[in-house]
């Protein structure tokens, strides 16, 4: 996200118009000679981009991307999107691929549904039917007045610049171990049409004291409010609520089921009796997924020779816990190497299946990286605090039994990133991360949503159902 100015509505004639027109998205380059869109650098055409030069592959890619997106709006006013590709910020291992922001915010354009909330421009433009910047003053920065800027990591992909993984600017998808360029600017320019609060969600102000339009459609689930009628502080606690903040937005719960898969993956405790309760888990990206009928066993936790508590699994298990975790779901201390080492010795172990615990506060917990193909069980993390409740469990367990019993499976009461009433999370991890938190979906949709906040392999450029949810979340704001 960028900084984002607010121009006063300047009186506007309102006049009848018809049915809006297909959209027409103009690309706008502010790159000078010999950089980014205008880098002569030679390369081969890939992946169906036919560009024999760096620059003319990117801005193919544009093309492909705005195309994509005029197909699906509506507008009689053009969409004017400015792009540069810049140094950003970046070193060898890690980089800010880019970002978009709406660069334009009105209040009260003519044919909004929310009043004194503040609307994106390119939706104000629609709604109004007039192009708002009409006859105002450029802020002398050559792009004042356009809708939507975007920013590319020109360097990305150099030794100094997350080496190795440039932007992959093939259209087939195709993209192996780069950044998928078409994927990423599809989501981009999502943001920058309006899939974006501009209120901050680490302080809860709202921008120049009004809301925008985004957070008529937001409530969390605990409290039944909507972030509209909340205080900064209950906006504050909202969005570090993990799985609480939901959208609510009837065109996006209309396409919920058509959408998000039936079964929310769970480590529901069957026993004892007063235990019993579903537990939030981060999936694992390798390994069987998670299943209908689910791996039920009880729990065992790995435990370290030297101090008895730890349990790190990243070596060979010794002959007592091995003992321990034959034919049971181990229970792993996340730290010092990798998922997929811990659970490849849990298996060797003869484990059915692996909880990590978390060693940081992350709620809910993230998923597990890694890859192995030579791992068969299912694995999962759990959270620090639930993992810390699982241990007090077992503390009286004897060498070879604990009486928690667990399934790993999918509660097929909830659609995969849904409440229990259909309507889908917003990306609200504690800690709070800004630019990613609540203007996205949660990472626990399932099958992987556009504007989640990672670009994930198995993306596709449709927008809408049966696929995704990004067009519907849009028509509710007012496309
Ligand atoms: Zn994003």
């Amino acid at each position: 996200m960028s900084k984002h100015f607010i121009k006063p509505l300047a009186a506007s004639l309102l006049l009848a118009f018809g049915a809006a027109e297909a959209a027409t998205i103009q690309i706008l380059s502010r790159d000078p000679a010999g950089v980014g869109f205008n880098d002569p650098t030679p390369v081969a055409p890939v992946g169906g981009n036919p560009g024999t030069t760096l620059g003319e592959q990117r801005w193919n890619v544009y093309r492909y991307v705005a195309d994509i997106w005029e197909k699906q709006l509506t507008s009689d006013v053009p969409i004017t999107v400015s792009a540069g590709w810049e140094a950003l910020t970046c070193d060898a291992g890690s980089a800010v691929l880019g970002s978009a922001s709406a660069w334009n915010i009105w209040i009260n354009p003519p044919g909004a549904a929310h009043a004194n909330t503040l609307y994106p421009q390119a939706l104000a433009n629609k709604l109004s039917g007039v192009n708002q910047s009409e006859g105002q003053e450029d802020d002398g920065s050559g792009y004042g007045n356009v809708d939507i800027k975007t920013q590319f990591n020109v360097n990305l992909g150099q030794p100094n610049c997350l080496a190795g993984s440039g932007f992959y600017l093939g259209l087939d998808g195709n993209a192996g171990t780069q950044v998928n360029f078409v994927a990423t600017l599809l989501h981009e320019l999502g943001h920058g049409l309006g899939f974006a609060t501009f209120t901050r969600g680490n302080t809860g102000a709202m921008l120049a004291g009004y809301p925008s339009v985004w957070d008529h459609y937001l409530m969390d689930n605990m409290t039944g409010k909507r972030w509209v009628q909340m205080t900064n502080a209950e906006r504050v606690t909202s969005a570090n609520n993990g799985r609480r903040l939901v959208w609510t937005g009837g065109e996006v719960k209309a396409k919920v089921p058509e959408v998000l898969a039936l079964g929310t993956p769970s480590a529901k405790i069957t026993a004892p009796s007063p235990l019993v309760r579903a537990l939030a888990i981060g999936t694992a990206s390798f390994g069987p997924a998670i299943t209908a009928a689910g791996t039920s066993a009880e729990v065992m936790p790995v435990v370290d020779q030297a101090d008895g508590v730890t349990g790190l699994a990243c070596d060979p298990l010794n002959a007592i816990n091995k003992l321990a975790v034959a034919g049971k779901i181990a229970l792993v201390d996340r730290g010092v190497c990798g998922f997929t080492v811990k659970v490849k010795n849990a298996q060797l172990a003869g484990a059915k299946a692996v909880l990590i615990v978390d060693n940081a506060n992350d709620n809910p917990p993230p998923g597990l990286g890694g890859a192995d193909p030579t791992i068969t069980i299912p694995a999962a993390r759990i959270s620090k605090v639930d993992g810390l409740a699982l241990k007090d469990a077992m503390k009286a367990r004897s060498r070879t039994r604990s009486g928690l019993f667990i399934t790993l499976g999918l509660d097929m009461s909830q659609y995969a990133g849904a409440d229990l009433l259909g309507r889908p999370y917003l990306y609200t991890p504690n800690p709070y991360a800004s630019g990613s938190s609540v203007s996205h979906y949660d990472t626990s949709a399932f099958p992987n949503q556009l504007m989640e906040p990672f670009i994930n392999s198995d993306l596709t450029t449709v927008l809408k159902a049966p696929k995704d949810l990004t067009f519907h979340l849009l028509r509710d704001i007012g496309w």
